[in-house]
């Protein structure tokens, strides 16, 4: 678990994986630029040393690089992602980020999304959010229609 800086009560602890995600996402969001490692620390409010372990973690893993830049004077990091996907949101709590296995996992390895619990069940529920998703606006958009149809008979 890790804490963050300005607040030691427990709801606000999260676990090393949860906040692993969150700062991939965001240095993702920010596409071929990367982001002030600084600023990501601020950003969700993270102590230096849990950032820089966190950012550390992530380059070893391959999916983010950390470039020795001057600002301001001083010698940072800006973190940028390797590999950018088509989505945000897609990357939200896949199980990869956070995998120990994940430098060793290739598609045709003994270690392979092919092969992958974990890859399969975050597949899995990620489509059933989006069916799911789906369903609720098609019926809203039954519901409109219906309400406005009955409207213009009343007229
Ligand atoms: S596919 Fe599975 S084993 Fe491979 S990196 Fe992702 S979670 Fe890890």
């Amino acid at each position: 678990m890790l804490i963050r800086q300005d607040d030691n009560s427990e709801d606000r602890e999260e676990s090393i994986e949860d906040l692993t995600s969150k700062v991939f996402k965001l240095i993702v969001e920010q596409g071929k630029e990367g982001i002030l490692q600084s600023r990501l620390w601020k950003e969700l409010n993270l102590t230096s040393r849990d950032g820089s372990r966190i950012a550390m973690r992530l380059e070893k893993r391959g999916l983010v690089t950390r470039q020795r830049v001057l600002e301001n004077g001083r010698w940072t990091f800006r973190l940028i992602a390797l590999r950018l996907p088509l989505d945000t949101t897609s990357i939200e709590g896949a199980p990869c980020i956070t995998c120990n296995l994940e430098s060793m996992c290739t598609e045709d390895g003994s270690v392979s999304p092919n092969t992958c619990r974990l890859i399969e069940n975050w597949v899995l529920v990620e489509m059933s959010k989006r069916m799911d998703a789906k369903k609720d606006i098609t019926n809203t958009t039954t519901a409109t229609t219906t309400n406005i149809q009955i409207e213009s008979m009343q007229e």
